[in-house]
């Protein structure tokens, strides 16, 4: 099992992350928006490079404006640590020390009376602190605006994301050979981490080993349970790597499946393909909802399907846009999601299947690209 061979992508430049700069602030002008104000979180860290290691209560806060440079307001003692991230090299730095009041270093950078986007990851403390530091501005969410900016991913983001899938179907081609039955879920659970991380992976967020009944749990991750034979098993596993996310599904089958687990996998699979077919540009997210409920629905499963059909991708494994009715955002080439519908049979058995595709000019493109079949694992 030779770990993938992957060039490491060149790293994202100063200009890189100035250009995503830009193009936020085009967009708050463009909103009418005095400025946009980001705190550590995802935004953060596809702005700048830049995760404090501790998010602490500490106030740390990035101003984009259309009429100043970018600043980062840090703490002092962070200061260096902030430095250090590529993004950050072109931005102005200004600090606080403790024992004085951050609020009142933030006021400078911002409107006295203007209307500013906060990112979602924004601490009500800090949030609550610069009213009350400036008590004329106000605050708009940018629970839409900023990740769907993110959404959008340039050709560097999307080599990274292709890789990091890659990889996630390497682990998936040797999990398959691993000893099931007679194993506790986390164990197997343990045999995925380490496979992530062997096929380049920086970091796992989740391995979900979902054996039996407790595959009916689309958040179960994996317990003290004893995998037996017969079991339908779910396995939903992603990470980071090179800074971007991975996350796939399959379901197997310990030994021989059952008549019903076959025609529910079936059923999941077509739906799966239903999903993947409607990415296409133009489309809205709810279409891709639509295509694939529509299939679970028709098969009269539709009350088993108890979630969204997907979220984005990107800088974290969980993200907006998502594909869930009432979502109108309309597709774009670039974007990245999964198309994961399941059936959840309670007390029984669960399957799901999840690829990340990429919506291009003329479809979406699968960057998960291990089999679809039900595999039978020992
Ligand atoms: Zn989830
Ligand atoms: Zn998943
Ligand atoms: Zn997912």
């Amino acid at each position: 099992m030779s770990p993938v061979d992957v060039q490491p992508p060149s790293p994202f430049t100063v200009d890189d992350y100035l250009a995503r700069g830009r193009r936020v602030v085009a967009a708050a002008a463009e909103a009418g928006l005095a400025g946009v104000l980001v705190t550590p979180g995802p935004d953060l860290v596809w702005l700048t490079g830049y995760q404090p290691t501790a998010i602490t209560e500490r106030l740390t806060v990035l101003v984009l404006a259309p009429d100043q440079e970018p600043t980062l307001l840090v703490p002092a003692l962070e200061r260096p640590d902030a430095e250090a991230a590529e993004g950050v090299r072109g931005m102005r730095v200004l600090d606080w020390a403790d024992a004085t009041d951050p609020y009142r270093a933030a006021t400078p950078l911002l409107r006295a009376d203007g209307t500013y986007g906060v990112s979602d990851s924004a601490w009500a403390l800090h949030l609550l602190g610069l009213q009350g530091a400036l008590p004329r501005t106000t605050y708009r969410s940018l629970t839409h605006g900023l990740p769907m900016m993110r959404a959008v991913k340039g050709a560097d983001e999307l080599a990274r994301l292709t890789v990091a899938g890659a990889a996630a179907d390497a682990a998936y081609g040797e999990i398959v050979k691993v000893r099931f039955a007679g194993r506790r879920e986390t164990e197997v659970a343990a045999d995925l981490a380490g496979l992530l991380r062997h096929f380049g992976h920086e970091q796992v967020d989740f391995t979900v080993v979902g054996s039996g009944p407790n595959g009916a749990n689309p958040h179960h991750e994996a317990g003290e349970r004893v995998i037996q034979q017969g079991d339908a098993v779910v396995l939903d596993f992603g990470g980071l790597m090179f800074g971007y996310g991975s996350d796939t599904t399959r379901t197997v089958c310990v030994g021989e499946p059952t008549q019903q687990i076959r025609d529910v996998h079936e059923i999941v699979r077509l739906a799966q393909e239903a999903g993947v077919a409607a990415a296409l540009p133009g489309a809205r997210c709810q279409d891709v909802d639509r295509a694939a409920r529509a299939v679970i629905t028709g098969a009269g499963y539709g009350k088993e399907f108890i979630h969204r059909t997907g979220h984005g991708i990107g800088v974290t494994t969980h993200e907006p846009p998502y594909m869930v009715e009432g979502e109108e955002q309309p597709l774009v080439p670039g974007m990245c999601f999964s198309v994961e519908p399941g059936i959840y049979l309670a007390g029984r058995f669960g399957v799901r299947i999840e690829d990340i595709v990429t919506v291009t000019e003329t479809g979406a493109l699968r960057l998960n690209n291990t089999d679809h079949g039900l595999a039978v694992v020992e």
